[in-house]
């Protein structure tokens, strides 16, 4: 297998050399050059009896004869060593697929694990020591920085907005210590990429350290993600003959996009439906205008403040280049900040838990679908723990959320973050 541009412009990859990737030289995004597809004696075939399992036997189609091909049991083995449960929730046909087991509460855990994984498992002996720059509004700096922490041959610089993360992401970000050092940056999300990109692109800088991203966007991140998709579709249907259909919360499309490709390659997934906060631009994409990307609005679910889903040239891709075909992949419902406050709250009357304001969005949308009269059975993804976020949710519940072990203990460590300006100069000079 190897892996193309979405913008057709590129040589082609090995799973091994695009796995890391950021952007294609050409501005696209890595893709497979064709999905595999697995006809219905393969996906009887397919094991569901552990996430690494599952994992192991969609990727082994996805890898053919990459060099990290043998290892691959062992790299899905490390990184889904955590359970991700299928919970009833108090409603019939309700469903929570809890993705925040991992060690920093949020879905990214896994992925970013697997990435790191892979990427030690490619590493010579001798090479020098890869720096791998993250810039994150959040949950993403914590998994990458877990994922790296404490691996021979790897650094880790997590760039951070300072006070635009949450109380418990920021102490998190910078208790790793060892080889995972913490960089607040004076300004906003966008500064940090702004920085990120501009250091990966600066070919003296690079000639000195070899640099490394761990992008939201390279395959390593996304792929990973089809795992727990397929395997609970699998239960689902063999256990109850029907199929299950998720909800999503989503803001760079990742997630949700590991499914829509799970499905694509013959899982039994049913409905994907995406529920985004308040940011208008995949609602209004499905409501049938032409796509259009533009600047975040902040929200209570920071995770997904995104305006232009990077994503998205995957979803067309998988639709074979075409934005209607693309529309009718997936149904999107738009949720405001009101009405995650009042989600939050209602929560644990009407499901019997406390989920994190991104996981909000999920049940709301879940909520609507209800009242409309829907009775199939419906998994809403929560995203990450709601201990996460306990600035957002700790007043609108009545008891606050204990912390899952390896996050409270991960807080429970002193933690230090490097203070610099918005500008590359200063980035260069922490470099
Ligand atoms: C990253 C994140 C999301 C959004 O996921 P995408 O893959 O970017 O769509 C949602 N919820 C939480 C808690 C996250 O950390």
């Amino acid at each position: 297998m190897r892996y193309l541009s979405t913008r057709g412009g590129t040589p082609a990859l090995r799973f091994s050399e695009a796995l890391g990737a950021g952007l294609a030289p050409d501005g696209g995004l890595y893709v497979p050059e064709r999905l595999p597809r697995l006809d219905a004696a393969d996906v009887a075939a397919l094991p569901d009896d552990s996430l690494a399992a599952t994992l192991t036997a969609l990727l082994r189609p996805l890898l053919g004869d990459d060099p990290l091909a043998p290892q691959l049991p062992a790299l899905c083995a490390e990184a889904a060593a955590f359970e991700i449960p299928l919970v009833p929730l108090a409603g019939r046909g309700d469903h929570l697929i809890e993705l925040f087991h991992g060690p920093t509460a949020a879905f990214k855990d896994l992925a970013a694990r697997f990435l790191a994984a892979a990427l030690s498992a490619l590493r010579p002996p001798e090479a020098p020591v890869q720096t791998v720059l993250v810039a994150t509004s959040g949950d993403t700096g914590a998994a990458v920085g877990a994922a790296f922490h404490g691996r021979e041959g790897f650094r880790v610089l997590i760039l951070y907005p300072e006070g635009k993360v949450s109380p418990a992401q920021a102490h998190s970000l910078g208790a790793f210590g060892g080889n995972v050092r913490a960089l607040r940056v004076a300004g906003t999300f966008d500064d940090c990429q702004r920085l990120a990109k501009q250091a990966l692109a600066d070919a003296a800088l690079r000639a000195g350290r070899p640099l490394l991203t761990a992008n939201s966007i390279s395959l390593g991140r996304l792929l990973p993600q089809m795992g727990w998709y397929a395997m609970h579709a699998l239960r689902f249907q063999r256990r109850h003959g029907r199929r299950l259909n998720f909800i999503i919360p989503s803001g760079n499309l990742g997630n949700a996009l590991a499914a829509l490709m799970a499905r694509a390659m013959g899982l039994p997934l049913g409905e994907v439906l995406l529920a985004t906060n308040a940011n208008p631009t995949l609602a209004e994409f499905a409501a049938g205008a032409p796509y259009r990307g533009r600047d975040a609005i902040p929200t209570l679910a920071n995770a997904m403040d995104v305006g232009a889903p990077s994503n998205f040239e995957r979803l067309r891709w998988l639709a074979g280049g075409d934005e209607a075909a693309a529309r009718a992949l997936v149904q999107v419902r738009r949720i405001d900040d009101a009405r995650i406050r009042a989600t939050v709250a209602s929560a644990g009357a009407r499901h019997g838990i406390a989920p994190c304001p991104h996981t909000a969005c999920g049940l709301a949308a879940l909520e609507d679908l209800r009242a409309a009269g829907d009775t199939r059975d419906w998994a809403v993804a929560a995203t990450a723990h709601a201990s996460k976020f306990l600035d957002v949710v700790g007043p609108l519940l009545a008891h606050a959320p204990a912390m899952p072990p390896a996050f409270a203990a991960l807080l429970a460590r002193p933690a230090r973050a490097e203070r610099i300006e918005a500008d590359y100069a200063a980035l260069r000079a922490a470099i």
